[in-house]
């Protein structure tokens, strides 16, 4: 479904991804660990378009990328299509009810039929269980629920992949489980993932693969019993450790 081969970007002088390498299946669930500054939100923002690469291919799902060469504001967007992207800070817009959040990138940018639009709209919004509230305004829901309507919403532009970074970071303790609970339901579904958490639980439970990134490289990968219980790397060790 992904292949990513020899990514980098780099920010001025500062080199962010180094090189990297790496084939995700379908239907499979990746979480992506690491220190704060390793590159896991620059690599997510890398997939999704938003950033632009300096070297390096990615494949996903048949749209292949290489940014070597000169790419097209269409390519870009066909591209960026193929990722849906799930951000910490849950960027609603804040004057428009649930139901409208997730209708506007159909609508607007996919310029597709509204009243279809709205009918998957309510269907993703109750999936989420947020069927009773789609009328209510961001500053109405709790944060678990606008990170669950920023879930739909990235649905509802029917992504072949779905990027998540750090979703429940900005969560209150108590609010965390029903958006893992949601993403959880997904990756049973058989969605293609790639999730940057520090919830060890949800990558162990979760994760066919765990990522560790370190100073713009995967440092190591496996099974998520086989990162948190036999780290082969020092590196990895000592971050695990922290989290203890
Ligand atoms: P992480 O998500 O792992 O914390 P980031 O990808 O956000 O790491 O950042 C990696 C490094 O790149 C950091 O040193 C950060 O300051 C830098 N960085 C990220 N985005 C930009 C940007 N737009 N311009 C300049 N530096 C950036
Ligand atoms: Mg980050």
């Amino acid at each position: 479904m992904i292949t990513i081969r020899g990514l980098k970007k780099r920010f001025h002088s500062l080199e962010v991804l180094k090189g990297i390498d790496l084939d995700i299946p379908k239907g499979k669930v990746v979480v992506v660990i690491g220190p704060s500054g390793s590159g896991k939100t620059t690599f997510l923002r890398c997939l999704n378009a938003l950033e632009t690469p300096d070297a390096g291919e990615i494949t996903i799902d048949h749209v292949h990328m290489n940014f070597e060469q000169k790419i097209s504001k269409q390519q870009l967007l066909q591209f960026r299509r193929q990722t849906g992207m799930v951000f910490q800070q849950y960027n609603l817009f804040p004057h428009m009810t649930a139901l409208e959040n997730v209708m506007e990138g159909p609508v607007t940018v996919q310029k597709k039929n509204k009243e279809e639009v709205r009918e998957k709209a309510i269907q993703l919004l109750t999936k989420v269980g947020l069927g009773d509230k789609i009328d209510y305004y961001p500053y109405q829901l709790s944060g678990g629920q606008q990170q669950r309507v920023g879930i739909a919403r990235a649905l509802a532009m029917e992504p072949k992949v779905m990027l998540f970074d750090e979703p429940t970071s900005a969560l209150d303790p108590e609010l965390v489980g029903e958006v893992l609970k949601v993403m959880k339901d997904l990756a049973n579904e058989g969605m293609t993932m790639v999730v940057v958490t520090h919830e060890m639980r949800f990558a162990k439970e979760v994760a066919d693969e765990v990522l560790f990134m370190d100073g713009g490289y995967i440092v190591e990968r496996g099974k998520p019993e086989q990162i948190f219980n036999h780290p082969q790397e020092e590196r990895t060790k000592q971050f695990l450790q922290k989290l203890q």
